[in-house]
């Protein structure tokens, strides 16, 4: 004996083939046979079998005039996600494209919308259509939807108002988009009952009170119309009905008006032929009623983007307002069905197939993606949709949706949660695994991402990353850590080049070099040390035209030895016969040692000569100077300065003025930096100070060196 679900089947089954479509009953039974089984035992909260609900989303798929490729895959939608059966199984045995549908229907239902705020609704209604290849997906989900919201009376209070809440914010509006108003009102009034169960019972108690009157009211203006209609020989249907409850809800919210002051609670409805004209018809009507000012709507020339087609005109009957829309056939179809009611035109004439072709062109231009459909009979195995190709969605751990470019990575995800995250991650999960930064994600992953303190953004992410967002933030880091560097480095070389005068960095210094340059701060001032704008040799003359005079001093306090003042050798001998040495040519002031040499002389040298460590200790004695104050001793010294003209005749004038005698004189010029080696005759270390001290004087001249080995 049939069981009712059996008999169910079979009324699904002939609804199809009323359309006058080819219908592969043999599979639609296979499907439902293959889905009773593997549901077996299994009920639902009302407490009937499973079965009854994917045998209820066929029927009301079978209302929508779908094909039968659809309704088969409704009967199979739950099956790989709540039975043992495994999509490879489906593959096999129903075929790639049912597989494709069911898999797609499961995909929809493991999307969370556990932490769904409503600001977030337009990013899970792109999710859902961005995962969608196969419209029959959405419509199936559609179906499965209302029947869920049809039997949500047996849920528990909490899950209740959440699936509600996610069908009036997510399922409704794509309904809309795809011109679905029949699923998108129902899905409207059962979300609107259970979230807002105050104003439903207020409005829907209204409209049962004043139903009568309004039947009452439909009843006399449909006679005025129709009699008119067949005078003039034209076939019409015309139906009042009342507007659903929601949208009455969203007007009395929205317009801030009491239920008695909405006045186009009802519509009437006047649908012709196809081959009918209805502006013909909108003329008849105001002839008959008078027409409100500016309430006539052409939805004819300029449809909706959702395929919609009608007129609308609001007139006066009985002191009241009513709308009247006028529309063919064709267009009440598309207007109920939306993209549904394609199967109603399959086969027909070149007319039919040419509105179908707009009406595809129109949904491409809504869902942003072209795809070739030009044989109508193939119009849904064609319409493989990959819509929103622009982005992706994807989850943090705690579920929250994160929209990002298509390519992106888990670069790209940390970037967009925050800056802080973008510049510490390491490495990053997906669904628990580990996935390198540079991995491309895909719709609906869930993504952690793991973070470093020592982690920081690599000139490599730029070869991967995705997003503008992230692309900035990193380039950002890494040009502030270049910078770092830069000034760093600038320190440094500034650090060491004034330690060759013992100086350090101190306030006065950085201060002056600072006002030098014109730079407001230090950074500022190393930044452009490290990077070669200013030259080691640049800021010593700055510091040395201000410290002139400690300079000087530093410099001979580091290169040459303090001396005692008496100048008597110690064990002086006068039979002895004492040299100079060549290699450091010791000035009286210097601090020398004797070395006693074989053949009886004493070369005198100065104390720290890198000569006198190499000489038998045994041999080395201590020697005070003693010398004749005209006597004069050979002294060597390289000046270093800044190449321009008469730096040399400076030099000398100077060198002259103090009476010094020079031997030789060597003048070599690279990267515009003068150096003069120069040897001459002095008194002693006074005289050579002295004429250190005058040589500084001397603009662009950077150091003085005495020679000492
Ligand atoms: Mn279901």
């Amino acid at each position: 004996m049939p069981s009712i679900y059996d008999t169910q089947i079979e009324n699904v089954i002939s609804k199809l083939e009323a359309t006058g479509q080819q219908v592969n009953s043999e599979l639609i039974r296979r499907a439902y046979n293959f889905a009773a089984d593997a549901h077996k035992n299994v009920y639902r909260r009302s407490g009937k079998p499973y079965i009854e609900h994917p045998v209820e989303v066929s029927l009301i798929l079978s209302e929508l005039k779908v094909d039968d490729i659809t309704v088969a895959a409704a009967l199979l939608h739950d099956v790989v996600e709540d039975t043992d059966v495994s999509g490879l199984e489906i593959k096999e045995k129903f075929g790639d494209t049912i597989y494709e549908i069911v898999n797609g229907v499961t995909k929809i239902n493991e999307i969370y919308y556990d932490t769904f705020e409503e600001k977030q609704s337009e990013n899970y209604r792109k999710l859902i259509i961005s995962m969608i290849k196969d419209l029959r997906v959405i419509i199936i989900k559609f179906a499965d939807r209302i029947h869920n919201m049809r039997t949500i009376k047996f849920m528990k209070p909490e899950k209740q108002k959440k699936i509600a809440r996610e069908t009036l914010d997510i399922y409704a509006p794509l309904a809309y988009r795809l011109g679905m108003y029949k699923i998108k009102n129902e899905l409207e009034d059962r979300s609107f009952e259970i979230l807002d169960p105050e104003n439903y019972t207020l409005i829907s108690t209204k409209i049962r009170d004043s139903h009568e009157s309004m039947e009452a009211y439909i009843s006399r203006i449909t006679p005025i119309i129709l009699n008119e209609l067949e005078k003039k020989n034209i076939k019409a249907s015309v139906s009042g009905r009342i507007k659903h409850l929601y949208s009455i809800y969203t007007k009395l919210t929205g317009r801030k008006k009491s239920f008695e002051e909405i006045l186009d609670i009802i519509a009437l409805r006047i649908v012709i032929p196809d081959d009918g004209d209805c502006y013909n018809i909108l003329s008849i009507v105001h002839q008959l009623f008078m027409p409100i000012q500016g309430m006539f709507n052409d939805y004819i020339a300029a449809p909706k983007e959702n395929g919609y087609q009608s007129l609308h005109t609001k007139v006066v009957f009985e002191n009241k307002v009513i709308e009247i829309q006028i529309r063919t056939n064709k267009m009440h179809e598309v207007a109920e069905f939306g993209l549904a009611a394609h199967w109603r035109y399959k086969g027909s004439n070149n007319e039919d197939i040419h509105a179908i072709d707009e009406y595809i062109t129109k949904l491409r231009n809504i869902l942003q993606e072209s795809f070739e459909a030009t044989d109508p009979k193939e119009i849904l195995e064609e319409l493989k949709i990959n819509l929103i190709s622009g982005e992706i969605f994807v989850f943090t751990p705690k579920k929250d949706l994160i929209t990002l470019p298509v390519g992106s990575t888990p670069v790209d995800f940390a970037y967009k949660i925050h800056e802080n995250i973008g510049n510490r991650c390491i490495a990053a999960k997906r669904g628990g695994k580990i996935i390198p930064l540079s991995t491309q994600l895909e719709n609906g992953d869930i993504i952690e991402i793991i973070t470093s303190p020592k982690s920081s953004p690599s000139y490599n992410w730029l070869r991967f990353a995705k997003s503008s967002r992230a692309r900035t933030s990193i380039k950002h880091f890494l040009r502030r850590e270049e910078e770092y560097k830069t000034v760093k480095l600038g320190r440094e070389i500034f650090t060491n080049e004034i330690a060759k005068y013992n100086l350090k960095i101190e306030k006065s210094i950085v201060q002056h070099v600072l006002k030098a340059f014109g730079f407001q701060a230090p950074e500022d001032f190393y930044k452009a040390v490290g990077n070669g704008e200013i030259r080691p040799n640049q800021f010593i003359r700055k510091i040395s035209s201000f410290k002139k005079e400690s300079l000087i001093t530093r410099l001979v306090q580091k290169i040459i030895v303090k001396s005692p003042k008496n100048f008597v050798p110690e064990e002086h001998d006068k039979s002895v016969n004492i040299e100079y040495a060549t290699c450091c040519h010791p000035l009286p002031g210097d601090s020398i040692v004797g070395h006693k040499t074989d053949d009886g002389k004493l070369i005198i040298h100065i104390s720290n000569c890198s000569v006198v460590g190499s000489i038998d200790p045994s041999k080395l004695v201590n020697t005070n100077w003693d010398v004749d104050q005209n006597e004069d001793f050979e002294v060597s010294f390289k000046i270093a300065g800044e190449d321009r003209p008469n730096l040399l005749y400076e030099m000398i004038k100077v060198i002259n003025s103090l009476e010094i005698n020079l031997s030789s004189i060597e003048i070599k010029v690279e990267n515009s930096i003068a150096t003069g080696s120069f040897t001459g005759r002095v008194k002693n270390l006074n005289h050579f100070i002295k004429l250190r001290k005058k040589l500084f004087g001397i603009r662009g001249v950077l150091s003085i060196e005495r020679f000492i080995q």
